[in-house]
């Protein structure tokens, strides 16, 4: 290997690309390794400029009758351009078999695949699974495999996963029905039409068309279909959400929501009407203090530092959630609907806000100016943020949320604002039985491999 180079200089002068003729080229393969795969970027009178897909070998491919390149190579400040005489295949002997090598390299792109989906049910499931081929569908001219997954015990069941470097589409069977009024932390994957791909089964996993619809009427659900975006990870985190939800007793959810309030039966969920501490017994979330506010217990605490809902969110209307990463875990790509806030602090808007009254004059009314915190969207997303957002993301192993384009990568505490007390309550129980799960299941995955 390494014997052809197109790109020339004095110090490669050595380096002389080959040319073997058309004829040996289709009978013994590329000439630095006998393969296949590769591609020609120029090609010019009779000789084709051929790059080798595995090792990045360059070499010429002369019309058969011709002793010589009609490309020149090595062109450069300091030597001329030359053409390369035809040799002789330095793999004469050894023909290739093209049916084994498309055999050979279709069962690795197969197999890559097959590790990346099983790598996202494991966590999802968390726990080793052993996925089946239902099917395979074209992606970029490659043949990939479409798989099905089950666990024994689980009341999940994936009945149809794949990728086509796009996204993700994942079907899901689920075995008790769940009202999709709590599902609302996955809405966000819930609610998009997955675009018609070879990947998209619509009728083993129909997508859920309205999904605002469904969440308003409790529809139930036992079977459905999931675009997933362009990583595993939000896969895996519905897989574990389905999983922790079908636990709870949802009839016995809505009942405290709608029916069983302090003021009799509601039309919508009433933060003021739930009995909320019963709300968060029925969701089997553990938590210390529940008046207005709760601070939710029983995460992985390597995760989480706390986890804290605002029933009553003066500010912004709804309730809220505060979480407190710990540091090396940033906020991963989540699937819960609408708006991050952020701390002014952890924004480039930081310098231009005072923070103290005090700086600025009398001392004696020490009033805190109140930093509040803003939504991320209103920030313009800029290249210095994503620039700093590329490098924390190495070495964590999971896509981390888009919000990072637009905070500083050191930002830990967000707030999520949800419609009422109810969705705030199931966004509480996703980032301490789910997420906080998933991130330290990932690192630990992770630091397996
Ligand atoms: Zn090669």
């Amino acid at each position: 290997m390494g014997e052809a180079q197109v790109t020339g200089g004095p110090a490669k002068e050595q380096n002389r690309a080959i040319a073997v003729s058309t004829s040996e080229f289709h009978e013994f393969g590329c000439p630095c390794c006998g393969g296949i795969f590769g591609r020609s970027p120029i090609s010019g009178g009779d000789t084709m400029l051929w790059e080798c897909a595995d090792f990045g070998t360059s070499a010429l491919i002369v019309a058969d009758g011709l002793s010589r390149s009609s490309i020149g190579v090595g062109g450069g400040a300091n030597s001329e351009a030359y053409y390369p005489e035809v040799v002789d295949h330095p793999r004469r002997g050894q023909p290739v078999d093209r049916e084994k090598l498309i055999a050979d390299r279709e069962a690795g792109i197969e197999r890559g695949e097959l590790t990346r989906l099983k790598s996202a049910l494991d966590l999802g499931y968390g726990v080793e699974t052993m996925p089946h081929i239902e099917a395979h569908h074209r992606s970029k001219s490659q043949e990939l495999p479409i798989v099905s997954a089950q666990v024994e015990g689980s009341p999940v069941e994936v009945t149809w996963f794949a990728q086509n470097y796009h996204f993700y589409f994942m079907g899901v069977k689920l075995q008790n029905e769940v009202p999709a009024t709590l599902l609302s932390p996955l809405a966000g994957i819930l609610e998009s039409d997955p675009a018609l791909s070879g990947h998209v089964n619509t009728e083993v996993a129909p997508p859920i068309p309205n999904f605002q619809k469904s969440y308003h009427n409790n529809e139930p659900l036992t079977r459905f279909g999931i675009d997933c975006g362009g990583r595993g990870f939000l896969a895996s985190t519905a897989i574990r959400y389905l999983a922790e939800i079908s636990k709870v007793d949802a009839g016995q959810v809505l009942d405290l929501c709608l029916n069983k309030t302090r003021y009799g039966r509601m039309e919508r969920i009433d933060g003021n009407a739930i009995e909320f501490e019963e709300l968060l017994k029925a969701l089997q979330l553990e938590y210390s203090e529940a008046s207005y506010n709760a601070n939710i217990i029983g995460f992985p605490e390597e995760v989480f530092e706390s986890i804290a809902i605002d029933r009553f969110d003066t500010e912004r209307g709804g309730s809220s959630v505060r979480i407190k990463l710990h540091d090396g875990f940033p906020l991963p790509v989540l699937a819960v609907p609408g708006e991050i806030y952020v701390k002014v602090e952890d924004t480039g808007l930081e310098p231009h806000i005072p923070k103290d009254s005090g700086e600025r004059g009398s001392s004696q009314s020490k009033s805190k100016i109140i930093t509040p915190e803003i939504p991320v969207s209103v920030l313009r997303y800029s290249d210095q943020f994503s620039r700093v957002a590329a490098q924390v993301q190495e070495g964590i192993p999971y896509p981390i949320n888009a919000a990072y384009q637009r905070v500083w990568p050191s930002a830990r505490e967000f707030t999520f604002n949800t419609p009422n007390v109810l969705d705030a309550a199931l966004t509480a129980f996703y980032f301490a039985k789910v997420v906080g799960p998933l991130l330290r299941d990932s690192k630990r995955m992770a630091a397996e491999a």
